[in-house]
């Protein structure tokens, strides 16, 4: 066994843990495996170890790496846009990914929108919502979140599946909670006006635990399985 293959049943484990604690349906997290700065290689051990959701920050990387994980003859993977959108990146990413996480304007769904082939389906979508309030970070503030879910919801070839959040890193689990809640509130505020809001993309290696507790059903978990990341070096990205 790989060591990749190793910590993917060490983290699987973690997840139904985390499940059962919150009294949660089996099987109701999903599980991203975020290959970013890591080969098609480490996809390709992730992928013999039952893995097929992927997590990418950064176009050109993914789409090359994409290339060479289909050439290997392996069940397709389903592929998760998770990083910083820039406009002049959407049509490859429109052409190449299935869910995008972190839409944070409205012209970047337009964008979107207007660019993906109807032959691939609706491309699915997630809002990514500031919940620290930090000047630096992405995402909207959670008033606006409402007014971009109805924005969204009537673009053709879009399908609004939920939320997303990357709150700073906390290392206090009760404090973790709080913040994660927030996203929870917010989804539930949405349903209540009939808006889909299917999903909760909140988690990470540090703290997928304490968001399933809170009711996450995607989690994007990259060092707990991969190990630690190089520097990102991309030119153009
Ligand atoms: C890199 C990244 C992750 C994975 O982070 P880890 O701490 O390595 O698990 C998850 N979500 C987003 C948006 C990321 O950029």
């Amino acid at each position: 066994m790989s060591v990749t293959s190793d910590n993917l049943q060490g983290v699987r484990q973690r997840i139904r843990s985390a499940v059962e604690a919150a009294q949660r349906a089996p099987g109701s997290v999903t599980l991203i495996a975020v290959s970013k700065t890591f080969p098609a290689s480490a996809v390709l051990d992730a992928m013999h170890a039952d893995q097929q959701v992927f997590g990418e920050n950064y176009v050109q990387e993914a789409v090359e790496k994409m290339a060479e994980v289909a050439a290997a003859d392996v069940t397709p993977a389903i592929w998760h846009f998770i990083g910083p959108i820039q406009s002049n990146k959407t049509r490859t990413i429109a052409a190449h990914f299935d869910w995008v996480h972190g839409i944070d304007r409205l012209k970047i769904a337009e964008r979107l929108s207007a660019q993906r082939a109807a032959e691939r389906g609706d491309l699915r979508v997630l809002i990514e919502v500031n919940l620290d309030g930090e000047a630096s970070k992405s995402g909207v503030v959670p008033e606006a979140v409402p007014a971009m879910a109805r924005a969204i919801v009537a673009l053709p070839r879009l399908r609004l599946s939920g939320l997303m959040a990357v709150p700073a890193a906390r290392t206090d689990p009760a404090e973790q909670r709080a913040v994660f809640a927030r996203l929870r509130e917010l989804a539930e505020a949405l349903r209540r006006e009939d808006l889909p809001c299917e999903h909760l993309s909140m988690g990470m290696s540090a703290d997928f635990e304490a968001a399933i507790a809170e009711g996450s059903t995607i989690v994007r978990v990259g060092s707990a399985i991969f190990g630690a990341r190089r520097i990102h070096e991309e030119h153009g990205a």
